[in-house]
Order: structure tokens, then C-alpha cells, then sequence
């Protein structure tokens, strides 16, 4: 079976592990958060509540707690671990609008225009149409305008409408723009409305002090997701949900048929996590993210963020130093966005479209890295994304010999 595998399903695998990996976000495994997965596998845990894994909820609260403190979160969030940020999202999403109560039908929710998909998902599947979903411009760096969103919140509030939820982002798929925090965190504490940060990709690199800055503000947040699956060593799926009003949050999901309740439903010291988030079935996530944050420490991992971001910076810096390519955004978080812009093609965004997709097939098929595209104020831009663990200065030089040599071929062909 195991020849099967390796003759039939690896090669049809696109391998995110590989240092040639620069495409979406990274979505880093590593040897610590196989062994917690194949630990996880063996008991054969079922983390719905307290009484069905005791030692597994604990340490999932333990270990929220540690992760709380190396990013800098306030003490008064909690933590639960989801499947993924566009569970938190959604469960954002369903708490405000359960909080909300009669308001529901007059609620209205905010995120700028570079805000991820999940968020207009659970805005849909929260059940919230379209007119009052409100999409706020950004500024030329792609971060949401605050004072944008200050007047669309007045408007709506003066219109009899509900301010509900706003979402910022701290590290956009896009561009890895950061949302002001701060600012907007006092605006939507102004109307009331819940704030909630998504951090899914950025949020890991706020354990690096000199990158917590862009965080500044996250004590105004409701709720916080962040993703040790992408870019913490803790191999898919981990979501860390941080919520600052527990019961808010239960108040909207708890449910307890007769089947389910247990001799520790009124014991408050025992947490059941069901109640937190969607389903009722829980794998036993808190394993693999305990073994990797002891295997390899705060130091090691902010290393390797360190190193990423020094990797993104000096890409950056030669893009903007070569003749006919364009760096298209700021990287702060180690995802760089271009694009080869030939004499020829100047100001022809269609046919810059054509010619930088081709450039990322021409680069791709050489089967040693990968990448994809955006786009960032309606061009068409390359991502590469720099996070894979086993990712050296080589890899990145690589990919950027390589789409310099293909430029050069399409322009001349
Ligand atoms: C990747 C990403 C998501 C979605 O993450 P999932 O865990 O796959 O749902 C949400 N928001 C941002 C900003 C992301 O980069």
C-alpha cells in the first residue's frame, strides 16, 4: 500500500512543504506537529466536552493561554482552537449578530475591499443580505480608510440601521496590507458594534516584537483569529480563536440535549467546547500546536519569522532596483507582490494581465516553484509568498533568477 502511495498519490499532490513553495500562504507542517497529529490519530480523541477528553481540553486552555501571551494579547481574551479562520470568522459573525437580538433585522456588518472571502461567506451564511453589507475603500497602501468607515457607520446609524460587526485585517491575503487597529477599534467601540480582527495569516508574526506593533490596537477586538497552520510549524488544521466576552459567545452556541449533558455542565471550572464554535465533534488540535511551541520555543519560531520577513524585504528591494519589473505594495510580512512590466506593454493593463499570467506559467512549469496572482487596485500582480519552513536565501534567489529569465524570453518572443 505504502508503494501505492508513493507511485500513485504523491506525484498528484501539490507539495506545500516544498522550499519552493511561494504560492497563496505557507501552510507549514513540521516533525513535532506530525508526531501531536499521530498521537492525536492513535487515541482516537473526541474533544466535545470536558467528560470526553479531559486532558485534551485542558490543554487546549493551556495551551491558548501560552500562545495568548506570546502575542501580546490582552489577559482579557480567551482562546479555543477552530478548524480554520473562516470557522472564527463565521462564529464572530453569528455571536455579534445573536447579540444583536431584535437588532438582528437591522444589522449591518463592515470590512474593507481587500478583506479575505471568508468574510463575506459568513456575512452570507449569517444571514445578512448584501444591502447591508458594507465594503469600506482603502488607502493607497491597501489598508482600510478609517475615516471611510467612521462616515458609512454615521450614515447607516442616522438611516435607523444597526451597526453590527467590523472586520479588520491585519495581513490581507492580497497584500499583507494592516488595517489601523486602533482607529478602527475606537470607532466600532463607539457604535457598539462587535470588532473583530482577522490575523489568520499575519497574526503568527506578531510573536516577534518588533512586528507586534501592527497588532496596536487588537485590545479594542471582540474576537481575534490567527493561524498556527499557516505560518506556526503546526501542520492544517489549527485556527486560534481569541474572544473576549465568553459568555456572548456561548450565549449564541451553546445547545444541551439531554444526550449530551454530563455531571460537569454546572461545574464551572470544566470548560466543554462545544459550546464554542459550530460543530459538536472536536479533533484534538491542542496536541501537535503544545508539541511544536515546546519542541522549538518562542526563540526558534521568531527566528524563523524573522528570517522569512528578512527574505520578503531583500526580494522586495530587488524588485524595486531591476529595470521593467514593479514592486506593487509594501511587504512587511514576507509575501512580496510584482510584476514585469515590458516597455512595450506600458500602460496596457490587459495586456500586462496576459503577459505577467504567462510569466507565472512559464516560471511554475519549471516544476521548482510555485506561485500565484492577485489583484491589487485592479492590476494584476505575482505573489510570492515567502513561509515555508524549509525556505533559504537560494530558493528565493531562484525564483527571482527565474522570473527575470522568463520575462526576458516572453518579451523577446
Ligand atoms: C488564509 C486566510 C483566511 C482563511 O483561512 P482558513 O483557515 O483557510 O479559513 C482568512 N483570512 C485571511 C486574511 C487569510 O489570509
Amino acid at each position: 500500500m505504502l508503494l501505492d502511495f508513493e507511485k500513485y498519490i504523491v506525484p498528484g499532490m501539490t507539495h506545500w512543504g516544498h522550499p519552493g513553495w511561494f504560492a497563496y500562504f505557507p501552510s507549514n507542517s513540521s516533525p513535532p506537529s506530525v508526531l501531536g497529529e499521530l498521537l492525536s490519530a492513535g487515541l482516537g480523541a473526541q474533544c466535545m466536552s470536558w467528560e470526553t477528553s479531559p486532558a485534551a481540553t485542558e490543554l487546549e486552555q493551556v495551551v491558548m493561554e501560552w500562545y495568548r501571551k506570546l502575542l501580546g494579547l490582552p489577559e482579557s481574551f480567551t482562546g479555543v482552537i477552530q478548524d480554520t479562520a473562516s470557522s472564527a470568522t463565521l462564529v464572530a459573525f453569528l455571536t455579534a449578530r445573536a447579540r444583536a437580538g431584535d437588532h438582528a433585522s437591522r444589522f449591518v456588518s463592515y470590512a474593507s475591499s481587500e478583506a479575505h472571502s471568508s468574510v463575506a461567506k459568513a456575512a452570507r451564511l449569517a444571514a445578512i443580505p448584501s444591502e447591508r453589507q458594507r465594503v469600506i475603500a482603502v488607502d493607497e497602501h491597501f489598508a482600510m480608510r478609517a475615516d471611510d468607515l467612521a462616515a458609512a457607520m454615521q450614515r447607516d446609524v442616522e438611516a435607523g440601521l444597526v451597526p453590527g460587526i467590523v472586520v479588520a485585517t491585519m495581513g490581507t491575503t492580497s497584500s499583507t496590507a494592516c488595517d489601523p487597529l486602533r482607529v478602527i477599534g475606537e470607532i466600532a467601540a463607539r457604535h457598539r458594534a462587535w470588532f473583530h480582527v482577522d490575523a489568520a495569516y499575519g497574526g503568527s508574526a506578531a510573536i516577534v516584537p518588533e512586528i507586534r506593533p501592527l497588532l496596536d490596537g487588537v485590545e479594542f477586538a471582540d474576537s481575534m483569529v490567527t493561524n498556527p497552520h499557516k505560518w506556526l510549524m503546526t501542520n492544517f488544521d489549527c485556527s486560534a480563536y481569541f474572544v473576549r466576552d465568553v459568555d456572548a459567545l456561548l450565549h449564541a452556541f451553546s445547545v444541551t440535549p439531554e444526550y449530551l449533558r454530563t455531571r460537569h455542565d454546572r461545574d464551572s471550572a470544566a470548560v466543554n467546547f462545544r459550546d464554542w464554535g459550530i460543530p459538536l465533534g472536536r479533533r484534538f488540535r491542542a496536541l501537535k500546536l503544545w508539541f511544536v511551541l515546546r519542541t522549538y520555543g518562542a526563540d526558534a519560531l521568531r527566528g524563523m519569522i524573522r528570517k522569512h520577513i528578512a527574505l520578503g524585504s531583500d526580494l522586495a528591494a530587488l524588485v524595486s532596483a531591476a529595470a521593467e519589473f514593479e514592486l506593487m505594495a509594501p511587504a512587511p510580512l514576507a509575501l512580496v507582490c510584482l510584476r514585469h512590466v515590458p516597455a512595450a506593454l506600458r500602460g496596457n493593463e490587459g495586456k500586462l494581465a496576459e503577459h505577467n499570467a504567462a510569466l507565472i506559467a512559464n516560471v511554475n512549469a519549471h516544476g521548482v516553484a510555485h506561485l500565484t496572482h492577485t489583484r491589487l487596485g485592479g492590476k494584476y500582480a505575482i505573489r510570492v509568498a515567502i513561509g515555508s519552513f524549509r525556505t533559504e536565501r537560494e530558493h528565493v534567489l531562484r525564483v527571482w533568477e527565474l522570473l527575470q529569465r522568463e520575462a526576458r524570453a516572453l518579451t523577446r518572443s
